[in-house]
């Protein structure tokens, strides 16, 4: 029998944009020989929206036609008495990025469902959602990272002057600000003195209520894939070369400038380093399903972990797919896998 497959996109969140073109590419890739598909799309306001079952490759998701019977109750009471729906799936796979996706409250409604689902549980994704929760584990973990400053908006509205101190003692220019809680470097910014830094975090603030201020690097951003749950396994390494000043939004998905070079050229031994890394950071955070890891590898060979993506972009020209293509695992091979890891993480869960 067919598994019956939910794709979740879209989402109330920054990266909407960027689902969409997820979607796109896992409902062109995935075996309908295997699976029937249930198009689920998350409307930039909300709304959750039943699109007809796809029995072969769409050419845009966008495309779908939504009646006004396709409306699913976005009430959380009404979404877990609908028996309706509640009987569709067999596995959800949630395309979904940044904030109400990828940081733990879909994986919740989910895990209230008791469906399986894709990738990363509820403490995974939220950890990892927040920059700074996961320097903290990071830290546990003795992974090596950049020095850090946190606060909230009303620690930045009470106490400024203290906490440009505190970053100027703290931290080395140029730094780096970002919202606590998203991706795809939105609110993001580089910051070479005071007036930029004061500028930056008020503009991160539009983006969260808690704001980072990193240490700045000058590095080679390189990224590795992990693959698994309870023995999870690392993909080669993979280089970005952003054409612009940092790795911005505009690089990641609209320029088309950035070059990604993999196997990204590095010694063994730091290879070795962020295989290590990976793993260590894969599971302080109880991961399962996928991870990307990205790290910043200086002149000197430093390797210091950046960040880990719990659902990374996904599309077959994003990075972690053709990490995995690198390393053997085709993309239709990759849903394959990730669709039985999580029947196999439900089962273990019972
Ligand atoms: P996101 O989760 O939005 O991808 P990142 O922390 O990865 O956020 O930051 C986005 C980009 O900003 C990175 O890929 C890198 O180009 C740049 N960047 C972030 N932090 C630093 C840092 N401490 N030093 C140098 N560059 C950084
Ligand atoms: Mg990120
Ligand atoms: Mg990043």
């Amino acid at each position: 029998m067919k598994k019956r497959i939910g794709l979740l996109y879209g989402g109330k969140s920054a990266e909407h944009e960027v689902s969409l073109s997820t979607a796109t590419a896992v409902s062109k890739a995935i075996d309908y020989d295997k699976y029937e598909v249930h198009p689920i799309y998350i409307t930039l306001d909300g709304q959750w929206l039943r699109g007809p079952q796809l029995t072969k490759p769409v050419e845009s998701i966008e495309q779908l036609q939504f009646t006004s019977e396709s409306k699913l109750p976005n009430n959380i009471t009404e979404f877990i008495l609908d028996k309706n729906i509640q009987v569709q799936f067999d596995v959800v796979f949630p395309l979904l990025h940044g904030t109400n996706g990828e940081d733990g409250t879909v994986q919740g409604l989910l895990e209230v469902l008791d469906y399986p689902y894709v990738g990363n549980g509820v403490l995974a994704s939220s950890a990892g959602m927040d920059k700074v929760i996961m320097k903290q584990l990071f830290e546990i973990a003795g992974l090596k990272q950049v020095p850090y400053v946190y606060f909230i908006r009303q620690e930045w509205n009470q106490q400024q002057m203290q906490i440009l101190e505190k970053c100027q003692q703290k931290l080395n220019w140029p730094m780096f600000v970002k919202p606590a809680n998203l991706g795809s470097s939105v609110g993001i910014s580089k910051a070479s003195n005071e007036k930029e830094l004061i500028d930056a975090i008020q503009f991160a603030f539009q983006y969260d209520r808690k704001v980072i201020v990193e240490q700045g690097v000058k590095a080679r951003e390189i990224e590795m894939g992990v693959l698994g749950n309870n023995n999870p396994k690392v993909s080669v390494a993979g280089e970005i070369k952003p054409m612009t000043e940092f790795y911005d939004y505009d690089s990641k998905y609209k320029d088309g400038s950035t070059v990604l070079i993999i196997p990204a050229e590095i010694s063994s031994s730091v290879e070795a380093t962020m295989k290590d890394m990976a793993i260590r950071a894969f599971k302080i955070l109880d991961c399962s399903g996928l991870v990307r890891s990205d790290f910043f590898v200086t002149e000197h060979d430093e390797v210091y972990i950046n960040e880990v993506n719990t659902m990374p972009g996904f599309t077959p020209v994003s990075m972690y797919p053709l990490l995995w293509q690198h390393t053997g695992v085709s993309y239709p091979e990759l849903i394959d896998t990730l669709i039985e890891l999580a029947i196999e993480r439900h089962t273990e869960k019972q």
